[in-house]
């Protein structure tokens, strides 16, 4: 409600304490807050520089956002098959200038992408806010540049639509900052310059307030993802393939696979229970279509993969209904 009374409905006191204690939650020396995953996606690629003649490499499996974000700014986007946790393989991305890895269904990608990749990496973050790789929490960017998240309400908080971008290194936050207000510069008093092609992402101090609540929410959120994946893990196995596991996961999705997919999709909806496929890899999209791209791992994968429900709000009983549906039509 505070929000909501404040004369300052954008831009003010929420918007800094929520950037605040994200960063702190995830242990980041930074965070700038944004309008939505994909502008936050899109400002960390205008952070690092990603420009016409740049190349991109990022994972065929995943949403559309993160390859878009480098395509707004003009760069080619080189698609990487993926490996057996479903997170992209780390050979083949070589020769680009940037690298976004996705933290496939909230897995940790543990490469040491440092150790791989001399360029910018940008970890697209959206399923794994909550989750550890060796080196802490994911967003600390430890082995990255910048590490990007989404409030999306099928996320693990939410604040309606918003996103946040945590960094290292302070001068990224002015670039942030910028690029997110029509890059303007910072300044004080009336004067205003306008020094780069920025856009207006900002998140409001409504949106922000509703991120603080949300955060305080995130250990028991993630905990409840956790049992009901576990719940799955039991009463699915040898039933069907069941999503590679990890105890840091913070199971945004759970993806089970079957050969004949679309037949236990059917089934299920006939249920009414809200099942999905995530993703078709992106290069398939007929705008992508022209990269030619073929990566085999990520197309066995989109054959059989299925998701099940898992939210904080899903009921045993609804739980119960699911497990039997599902081994009914298997
Ligand atoms: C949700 C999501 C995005 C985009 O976030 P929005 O807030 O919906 O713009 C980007 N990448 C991945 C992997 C996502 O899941």
């Amino acid at each position: 409600m505070g929000a909501l009374e404040s004369d300052r409905l954008t831009q003010g006191p929420e918007v800094d304490a929520f950037e605040k204690e994200f960063a702190k939650a995830v242990e980041a020396p930074y965070a700038v807050s944004f309008s939505s995953g994909t502008a936050a996606l899109h400002a960390a690629c205008f952070a690092a520089g990603v420009r016409p003649g740049k190349t991109v490499a990022t994972s065929a499996l995943g949403f559309v956002a993160s390859a878009n974000a480098p395509r707004y700014l003009g760069a080619q986007v080189h698609f990487v098959d993926i490996r057996g946790d479903w997170n992209m393989g780390m050979a083949d991305a070589g020769g680009a200038y940037a690298l976004i890895p996705v933290h496939f269904a909230g897995f940790p990608h543990n490469s040491l992408f440092r150790m791989w990749f001399g360029g910018v990496v940008i970890e697209d973050a959206c399923h794994a806010l909550g989750t550890r790789t060796q080196d802490g929490p994911v967003g600390n960017c430890a082995n990255s540049d910048f590490t990007c998240f989404s409030f999306h309400p099928s996320k693990a908080i939410t604040t309606g639509e918003g996103g946040m971008v945590t960094c290292r290194i302070k001068a990224n936050v002015k670039k942030l900052r910028q690029f997110r207000n029509h890059g303007f510069k910072l300044s004080r008093g009336w004067f205003r310059d306008q020094a780069e092609l920025g856009m207006n992402y900002r998140l409001s101090d409504i949106h922000a307030a509703l991120g603080r609540s949300q955060l305080v929410k995130l250990p028991q959120f993630i905990e409840r993802r956790r049992e009901i994946a576990e719940r799955y893990q039991d009463e699915l196995e040898g039933v069907v393939k069941l999503p590679p596991s990890d105890p840091h996961h913070a199971w945004h999705l759970f993806v089970i696979r079957h050969p004949e997919r679309n037949r236990v999709y059917e089934a299920l909806r006939k249920q009414g229970i809200i099942c999905q496929v995530h993703y078709r890899p992106i290069y398939q999209n007929t705008f992508y279509k022209h990269t030619g791209s073929k990566c085999p791992n990520a197309e066995a994968y989109f054959a059989e993969c299925l998701s099940l429900p898992i939210f904080p709000s899903l009921t045993d009983a609804e739980q119960t209904k699911v497990i039997k549906a599902v081994r009914d039509v298997v």
